[in-house]
């Protein structure tokens, strides 16, 4: 189980510091569809390991989304994994468990150890070392912890970094899990030079017209259902298609629910291939985790999701069911 004891957390964390900087090589990974978490935790974590001379490479199955494409340290991402991990230690940052990282686990087999640094509270504990630290509102912010922890003088680069770990998993500094400890890391990456308003831009706006069209509709699309706690908001591919975008990004969609006095739960579906993706996102009042949970997906708290196979109708009334099913339970 992961655990809240931060003194133990220290002490995890000293331990990572003398396994990482005594490996010949790292490969640094996180989850499929990167956000600015695994994005930003992933290149920091690389870039303090290259300026304590160990060689670090950072592998991302699906590369860097176009949305991220601001981030230039992205370019060097790997998106196929070295065949040999025998001499590698692997960092498993932000992801509950190792199929999320890659379709095919086999990639990822044999490397020398796993260590695996998250903030998911339904973390499978995979690694060689587990650092899960639920109460961390992002994982960039325990590669900060980490890295300050090691004397490590926060550059600009990084810095940036590290706050576009933080500023996406917070939502702007806005979500249920930002407490004093995400504020205090915040203002030492902004002392050390990121710049909040640029890259809270770059994050959350700076998007083509087409995307902001399909908001739009998205916003159209929106109903409210049990008694006006749940939100359901809908993207089918014909909606993309008239908007216009290509683009995979839904960062920030699935929350605008939760704008509309008296709504719990927001949820987007997501028309994708033999499919739909369903996120859910709640102001902190129920716990999303939980319901995506009985549909076999996962995640926070607050923000949660889950891939269902089944058609866009089928999976409204999945959902529609759970919340309800879940609101019924406490009512
Ligand atoms: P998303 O709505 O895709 O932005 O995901 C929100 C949160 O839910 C993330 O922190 C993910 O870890 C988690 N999550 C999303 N999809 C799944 C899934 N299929 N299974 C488990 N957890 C998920
Ligand atoms: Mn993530
Ligand atoms: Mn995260």
């Amino acid at each position: 189980m992961a655990t809240n004891d931060r003194t133990a957390d220290a002490e995890l964390m000293r331990e990572i510091i003398n396994r990482l900087r005594a490996s010949s090589d790292v490969l640094v990974t996180s989850h499929k569809r990167p956000d600015g978490d695994a994005i930003g935790s992933g290149l920091a974590l690389v870039r303090w390991l290259n300026g304590a001379g160990v060689s670090a490479r950072f592998f991302l199955e699906d590369g860097v989304p176009a949305n991220y494409r601001f981030i230039r340290a992205g370019r060097e991402v790997l998106t196929e994994a070295p065949r040999d991990l025998s001499d590698t230690t692997l960092v498993v940052l932000d992801t509950t468990e190792v199929s999320r990282v890659v379709k095919d686990t086999g990639i990822l087999a044999g490397p020398r150890e796993v260590i695996n640094i998250d903030h998911h509270p339904d973390n499978r504990m995979f690694g060689d070392v587990n650092l899960v630290d639920p109460s961390a509102s992002a994982a960039a912010l325990l590669v900060q912890e980490i890295v300050e922890t090691d004397g490590f003088e926060l550059d600009l680069e990084t810095a940036s970094l590290l706050f576009v770990g933080l500023v996406a998993d917070t939502g702007g500094f806005r979500h249920s899990n930002v407490d004093a400890r995400t504020m205090a890391a915040a203002s030492r990456l902004v002392a050390a030079g990121a710049d909040p308003h640029g890259l809270a831009r770059n994050v959350f706006a700076e998007q083509p017209l087409s995307q902001v069209r399909l908001l739009g509709m998205m916003l159209s699309s929106m109903e409210l259902h049990l008694d006006g706690r749940l939100a359901l908001s809908v993207i089918t591919e014909a909606m993309r298609t008239e908007a216009g975008t290509c683009s995979e990004s839904m960062e920030g969609l699935p929350g605008y629910g939760r704008l509309v006095e008296g709504v719990k739960v927001s949820a987007l579906i997501r028309e994708i291939p033999n499919g739909a993706r369903v996120s859910l996102r709640s102001n902190g009042g129920a716990d999303v985790r939980e319901i995506a949970a009985r549909l076999g997906g996962g995640g926070h708290h607050a923000a949660a999701g889950v891939v269902l196979d089944v058609a866009v109708p089928e999976a409204r009334r999945l959902i529609l069911d759970a919340v309800s099913d879940y609101f019924e339970a406490r009512d």
